[in-house]
Parts: structure tokens; sequence; C-alpha cells
């Protein structure tokens, strides 16, 4: 159950319901493609870094360890050892983007493991299958993601292709959560909108699946090369016809300048693999922008990465120990980068949701913009 607390202009200040808890909203969901969040993040330092919703791939997962296994040891929640909510992916994006050889047909994909080089076929029922047997909170709907640089036909006929599977995996998905060894049978589906940068495809598109009464809306598709003003004019096209009560989720955004915006146009929900990726290179995010530790400005720095910040990393450590640790390509280099940066990513979240709530939201993201851009 969704609802809105606030608005401030198109700003949602929301609140999604699940059996695994309360999610407040706008929210950043916390990438952990193979049940973890790489550079050595353990469930438990989940809970000191404000994480509210985990992340995972369903085709990783499909893959290795496999969902069967998963489903046997009882579910992705147990397996992980996390009691919050966990939102998957419907495998669409690294089948379309991973994957070796592939075939669409109307059925589904055929595709080669990127692991083994095994056939797999995955179409809208066996996403739903497996995101079921993983027993996430929130399923995604299997969709296509067509190349960015693809005819506005091919376009077109892909998004009538990913409707069609919409549907499927709306039906599917309820059949499943009416089995008796559905692990989660209260198990939520949001669906996709697609349509690459055609305004009027992608309207026409949110207009036929809001119809379908989902449980959340997702913009696909998006933050693949294209400029991020063109990613802006999408999103002030397409939003305003998805529906409002619902969850609005940017799929792979992204920078916290990109997060701004979008809060700003109507989306609450957002993932990305920046701020692990770059933790991981010793890329860390401050008020005042992203650093690299590996600048040999930083090898007397005694401060924290940011001053005041209330992560693992800053309570405890200095910049010249972390670059320190980055250079002698200790784990624990990695690991303290990528837990400030998601905390760096947690705490905006939190600071959006009180501005909005408070009505200043123009006010704080020229702030923030202005900040981080060393203004
Ligand atoms: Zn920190």
């Amino acid at each position: 159950m969704y609802k809105i607390i606030k608005k401030d202009g198109l700003a949602k200040r929301g609140r999604l319901e699940t059996v695994h808890g309360v999610i407040e909203t706008p929210v950043f969901m916390n990438v952990g493609t193979a049940a973890a969040i790489k550079g050595a993040v353990a469930t438990e330092d989940l809970q000191q870094i404000k994480t509210q919703v985990e992340l995972s791939n369903t085709y990783h997962l499909h893959v290795r360890p496999g969902d069967q296994v998963i489903k046997k040891l009882g579910g992705l929640h147990k397996f992980m050892v996390w009691d919050k909510p966990i939102l998957t992916d419907s495998g669409g994006f690294q089948v379309f983007s991973l994957a070796g050889l592939r075939k669409i047909k109307e059925e589904g994909v055929y595709f080669q493991s990127h692991i083994d080089g095994r056939k797999i076929f995955m179409g809208p029922e066996e996403s739903m299958q497996i995101q079921s047997n993983l027993a996430s909170t929130i399923a995604m709907a299997f969709d296509e993601c067509p190349s960015s640089v693809a005819s506005r036909e091919y376009i077109q006929n892909s998004v009538d292709r990913t409707t069609r599977w919409l549907k499927r995996c709306k039906d599917e998905m309820a059949r499943l959560n009416t089995l008796e060894d559905t692990i989660n049978k209260n198990q939520l589906l949001f669906g996709i909108n697609q349509g690459a940068i055609y305004e009027d495809i992608r309207i026409d598109h949110a207009k036929r699946i809001a119809e379908l009464e989902l449980d959340g809306y997702a913009l696909g598709g998006l933050a693949v090369g294209e400029s991020h003003e063109e990613m802006y004019r999408i999103l002030d096209a397409t939003v305003p016809h998805l529906p409002e009560n619902k969850p609005t989720y940017l799929m792979g955004v992204g920078t916290p300048a990109n997060i701004l915006e979008a809060v700003d146009r109507g989306v609450d929900f957002f993932d990305c693999v920046y701020p692990s990726r770059n933790g991981r290179h010793g890329h860390v995010y401050t008020n005042h922008g992203k650093i690299n530790l590996f600048n040999a400005k930083y090898e007397l720095d005694d401060r924290p990465i940011e001053e005041g910040c209330q992560c693992p990393a800053c309570r405890t450590y200095s910049r010249a120990y972390i670059r320190h640790l980055l250079k002698a390509k200790e784990m624990l280099g990695m690991r303290l980068c990528v837990l400030h940066n998601l905390y760096f990513y947690n705490t905006m979240m939190e600071e959006i949701r009180e501005a909005i709530e408070e009505g200043r939201y123009q006010e704080y993201k020229k702030q923030k913009l202005d900040m981080m851009s060393g203004k």
C-alpha cells in the first residue's frame, strides 16, 4: 500500500508499506547484484548505513547459485539474513547487456549464460517464477531493453511486445502468489515504461500500462548513454502519464544531481551502481564534490572523508589511512569507501524527504547542487 504524505511541486514524499516493512520515499536502493554489495559489505553493515531496500539481480542469482537453491534455503531474505525490503530486477536488462548470443521471440529470449555458456530461455513467466522463488518484496516485470540507437520502428515493435509481456507477468505473478509453497505470497509487481527517447511512444506506453493497476511503475531504458538533458526531457513528458498514487521508479539512476532533478519531476525510487563502483576505485562523494583518494594531496590528510559524517569510515579513519589502504590494495580500503558512499546517498535521500515535508525542496535542491559543484 503506497500513500503520498506530502507534495512539494511535483516532488513526492511517499510511504510504501510491504510485508517486509515500510519504505520511506524518495528512496535510493542499494545494489547487491549477487545478494551482496560489492566491496565486502555485509548485511549487518546495511543497518549502519541507513539502507532501506536491497536490490538483487535476478539473472545473476538464476545463473549462480540458482533460484531453486535459494528457494530451498527459504528465499533471499533468509539466505542473506536481511529482513527488510528487497527488490529484484527482472533479468531483462542483464539478458540484453551481459548474455552472449541471444534470440528474441514472442515467447521470450533464448540466450547463453555469461558464466558457462549454457543455453537459457527466459520469458515473462520464467522471470516471475524465478523472482517468486527468490521471494523478493518487489518483483520487476520482464521487458526488452532495446539498444538506444535502434530505429523508431524497432522501438515501437519492442514496446508493443513489452506490453504483451507485462500482461503475462501480471497473470503469472497473480497465479504464483496463490500457490501453497510460494514463500512471499504478497510479492508486489512493478511495470516498466520503455520507448527510448521518443516522447510519444513513451507517453502512449505509460497510458497503456497505467490501466493494468500495478503496484508501481518504473522508467527503463534511460541512463544508457543519452545526455542528462534528454533524460530530464523524457521524465518531464512521461512521468505525468504514470499513476501519481503509485511509486515511480527511475531505473539505474544515477549521480546525486540526477536524483535531485528526477525527484523534482515526481520520481521516488532509484538505484545505481555508482556509489559502490566509485567507492571500489577510491572515488568518494562529499558535499563539496567527489574526490579521488588516490590523489597525492591526501597523503598526510588526517581529516575524515567528510567532516561530521557519521558513517563507519568517517567516524574512525582518516583520508590518509584509507588512501594508504587503497594503495596497498587492502580490501578494507575499498570497503570503507563503499560504506561511506552508500551512507552519503542514503543520507541525501533522508535530507530530500525532510525538505519535501517542510515544503522547501527547491531551496534544498539548489543549495545541494551549488555546494556539490563547488559554488
Ligand atoms: Zn563518511
